[in-house]
């Protein structure tokens, strides 16, 4: 099955740009995902091919409209009729590995790019449109956003990494920041590596990655550490309750 990505854009020149070079790139050669990028102003109804308007209510900034929109989306779910509908906006769902996971084990998806101040709210329900945020920050457009999910998608999709246990020993996959990294030189500006990893001893270094995942979520991100703290607490009282039952 071939993982595949409807681009909803008013820059499709944007596409592939980085995804066509290197792992993403190679495995668009190889079949393993498609891409389809769509011009947004195609789908413009009158003549000056206008896709957005002044916001209602007044202020800055234009507004694309929800009647053009929905055109673009019923031509992309025409293309890929299996796949989510997913809106960038800093207003979404903070995306997820987890959420990264669940898409590349699909058909694909179609993903809408915001410019200017964004989408006319209506459209959301209006055609099912998932709304994903990259981060909160503000980006001027939803490519760059787009082009993050798609490439933590297909560096998913079978075949496409080298060795695969390299998708499930990274940072997220177990709700922890990845262990530290080192390699040669053993020392560099006076700095060595931890003597633990230059041991051999197997058992150790699990132990010692381990500990330092731990160790940096807690202080890097408290916001995760919790998340895992709860769902551990959570299932060990789940665990618990089951056996008095
Ligand atoms: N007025 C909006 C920001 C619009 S930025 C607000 O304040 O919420 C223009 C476009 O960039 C958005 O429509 C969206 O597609 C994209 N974008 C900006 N920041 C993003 C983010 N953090 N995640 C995903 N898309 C983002």
């Amino acid at each position: 099955m071939t993982f595949r990505a409807t681009v909803l854009t008013l820059y499709p020149e944007m596409f592939p740009g980085p995804l066509g070079v290197s792992l993403a790139g190679r495995a668009r050669e190889d079949g393993k995902w498609a891409l389809d990028a769509v011009q947004i102003r195609d789908f413009a109804a009158d003549k000056h091919r206008t896709v957005d308007d002044t916001p209602a209510g007044g202020g800055a900034g234009m507004v694309l409209r929800a009647d053009v929109l929905a055109s673009a989306i019923d031509h992309a779910r025409r293309l890929n009729p299996e796949a989510p509908v997913i809106a960038m906006t800093p207003r979404g769902k903070p995306l997820t590995q987890a959420r990264v996971r669940e898409l590349a084990a699909g058909p694909g998806v179609i993903v809408l790019c915001g410019r200017f101040e964004g989408f006319d709210e209506r459209i959301f329900e209006g055609r099912q449109v998932e709304e994903v945020s990259v981060g909160d920050i503000v980006l001027s457009g939803g490519e760059p956003a787009a082009l993050m999910l798609l490439d933590a998608c297909i560096r998913l999709l079978p075949g496409v990494m080298g060795a695969a246990s390299s998708g499930t020993e990274e940072s997220f996959e177990n709700g922890l920041l990845e262990y530290p990294h080192y390699t040669r030189p053993a020392e560099w500006e006076g700095r060595t590596i931890p003597e633990v990893l230059r041991s051999g001893d197997h058992a150790k270094i699990a132990a010692w990655r381990k500990s330092q995942s731990e160790i940096d979520t807690r202080l890097r991100r408290p916001d995760l550490w919790e998340r895992q703290e709860g769902a551990r607490v959570q299932s060990a009282s789940g665990a618990r309750r089951e056996k008095k039952d």
